[in-house]
């Protein structure tokens, strides 16, 4: 049943679950993974957590999501979430918090410690073009979707929730262009929705000053690039480019996530965002059950996406 709650689930369980298949083997090289693929949840790796563990992609998203599930927007609450997440370990599946990314870690400083508001927290540095906005934006790109009035006006509230942490333009059209995509496939759900969204950023963002890092995206022939040609790092354009090159290039939930996981270096992060993706393009129930009852406090994460999805569809 593809009901908006489903649609909700499937999108921030399947991103928790790219993240927790992608925790154990963060920073590991292409060809390490290749030797050794991740098939299945696996424990410990690189952390020191167990199977199913998701990581600060999931906890700020989910940190997110809890502040406006109520369907109303309060950006210093967003913040006061990241900040019951990074000091005190709440949203945490392990009660202990074991990974930031710089630039959060930065403006979530700047926000309790500087002092500083919510509209001067983000760094806007060109080098602060980490994927730490675009791995927790989905929360606010479902609630633009399913929330009255608020689709035709996505582009403001997608931009200040990228600039609580990464305020530089190319930061934030990664986000903008990643939610025009999630409309496109909640609408639609299928590969040519992506196609058809990827032209509809490529017209709408010429005029943008970054349009030019996303270039590779928008040429019609993306999907046929070489593995070799997509890296996975931490820098905002690369993620994008992976997670998306992987979304086009499989068949299931599952290949997509796992293709995304076994590129290597920002496993955890190009898993959610093509997980997230993919959970939209294949729907909850192909979300493998086993990954489901091993990913850790999904329930927890279930009851926050009914809570949203009855204050944002107005039950
Ligand atoms: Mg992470």
């Amino acid at each position: 049943m593809n009901s908006a709650i489903n649609k909700i689930k499937a999108v921030v369980l399947g991103h928790a679950i790219g993240d927790a298949l992608g925790v154990p083997v963060e920073f590991n090289s292409r060809e390490s993974l290749k030797k050794r693929p991740v098939k299945n949840m696996r424990e410990y790796g690189t952390y020191d957590v167990p199977a199913g563990a998701w990581s600060d992609d999931t906890s700020m998203s989910l940190a997110a999501l809890d502040a406006i599930a109520d369907g109303s927007v309060n950006f210093d609450a967003v913040m006061v979430g990241f900040g019951e997440w990074y000091y005190k370990d709440k949203y945490t599946p392990t009660e202990k918090m074991f990974d930031v990314g710089n630039t959060c870690a930065q403006a979530i400083n700047n926000y309790f410690l500087g002092k500083k508001s919510i509209e001067e927290c983000g760094l806007t540095a060109g080098n602060s073009n980490g994927n730490g906005s675009l791995m927790r934006i989905h929360p606010f790109s479902l609630m633009a979707y399913y929330v009255d009035g608020m689709r035709n006006e996505f582009e403001p509230f997608i931009e200040k929730a990228s600039a609580l942490t990464h305020a530089h333009e190319r930061a934030k059209l990664a986000c903008k262009i990643y939610t025009l995509i999630l409309f496109a496939l909640l609408d639609n759900p299928c590969k040519d929705s992506i196609k058809l969204a990827l032209c509809k950023s490529s017209a709408h963002y010429e005029i943008s000053r970054e349009y030019s890092a996303y270039k590779r995206i928008f040429a019609p022939d993306f999907d046929k690039l070489p593995e070799s040609e997509i890296k996975s790092t931490g820098y905002v354009v690369d993620t994008l480019e992976a997670a998306l090159w992987c979304l086009l290039t499989t068949e299931s939930y599952k290949e997509c996530v796992l293709k995304a996981v076994n590129l290597g270096d920002d496993t955890d992060t190009v898993g959610a965002i093509a997980g997230g993706l993919a959970g939209a393009l294949y729907g909850y129930d192909a979300l493998p059950k086993k990954w489901l009852e091993t990913l850790i406090k999904r329930e927890y994460i279930e009851k926050m996406c009914v809570r949203a999805e009855n204050a944002w569809c107005g039950k």
